[in-house]
């Protein structure tokens, strides 16, 4: 049963560990993460953007997938279905439908729109017992055609969007979606720590995990994060693996065109990447603490 990220990241704060936001595509990337999880007895959180919902036939599909999943897997791992940089619309959809967690983006609003639309979802989430997820200071790069400049949050605003009652919140810290840029200054740990001062047991939010050196991740979590998010990074290793067997031409030996042969390396590949992560975020073995 999908359970909501509240409980699973307030142990991740209070344990000075973070729980993974892996984000999924297809089933492949789905069942990649779930095993994963289980295999690691780790808690998990499965992302998906508005563009991946779409790509996926829709939220109730993704809901329809991933409950399966959960039954037929025999998936006893804390796993919550969260919708990522969701619209005020795209919130409720997925509210309707099953998610278990949202991420309301309001980060482009005027903070008191911001403000405003995040006080009524919250109050929606905490009725329907959904977790809820807010966005500080645009986050930098690009995600489904949303472009952001990499600032860095006003911590005075995170304590006023933390104190209506969001479950996490995410900050600005000069982290960035998709792939760094060469000359990238790193994370604002400044930032980061104001902001912790500021929120106090908030479990806060690290998006854009491809990329950040480690040290770095490991700082960012003893200063207060509790959920990272990860898209690009399991992209790239299964576009990597999928390439790598029909360079081989492993696709016209027998019946190696057959999707589920085809598509077994990238899946593998998703399955490593989640584990080094796992690893790395210290999960490893807390789902039943
Ligand atoms: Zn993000």
């Amino acid at each position: 049963m999908l359970v909501p990220a509240k409980e699973m990241l307030q142990k991740a704060k209070a344990g000075h560990y973070a729980v993974g936001q892996f984000n999924i595509n297809n089933l492949e990337w789905t069942k990649a993460i779930l095993q994963t999880a289980q295999e690691l007895q780790s808690p998990v959180i499965l992302g998906v953007s508005e563009g991946a919902g779409k790509y996926m036939c829709g939220y109730k599909t993704v809901v329809g997938m991933v409950n399966g999943m959960l039954e037929e897997m025999n998936i006893t791992v804390p796993v919550a279905l969260h919708l990522d940089h969701g619209t005020y619309e795209g919130c409720y959809k997925c509210i309707e439908a099953g998610f278990s967690s949202v991420m309301f983006d309001g980060s482009h609003y005027p903070i008191d729109e911001n403000v405003a639309k995040t006080t009524e979802l919250v109050q929606v989430c905490r009725d329907k017992g959904l977790s809820i997820e807010a966005e500080v200071g645009a986050i930098g790069g690009e995600e489904d055609g949303v472009i952001g400049m990499g600032e860095c949050a006003d911590p005075n605003e995170c304590k006023a969007i933390a104190d209506l009652g969001v479950d996490m919140l995410a900050a600005g810290i000069g982290n960035i979606h998709g792939k760094y840029p060469e000359n990238w200054p790193g994370l604002s740990f400044e930032t980061l720590a104001a902001v912790q001062e500021k929120t106090g047991d908030m479990p806060l939010v690290l998006h854009g995990g491809t990329g950040i050196p480690d040290d770095q991740i490991k700082k960012a979590i003893h200063l207060g994060v509790a959920k990272i998010n990860v898209n690009t990074e399991c992209q790239l290793v299964f576009a990597e693996a999928t390439r790598k067997y029909i360079e081989a031409g492993k696709d016209l030996q027998g019946k190696g065109f057959d999707p589920r042969k085809l598509l077994a390396p990238g899946t593998e590949a998703i399955k490593a990447k989640v584990k080094e992560k796992m690893e790395l975020f210290g999960s490893v073995g807390k789902a039943n603490d």
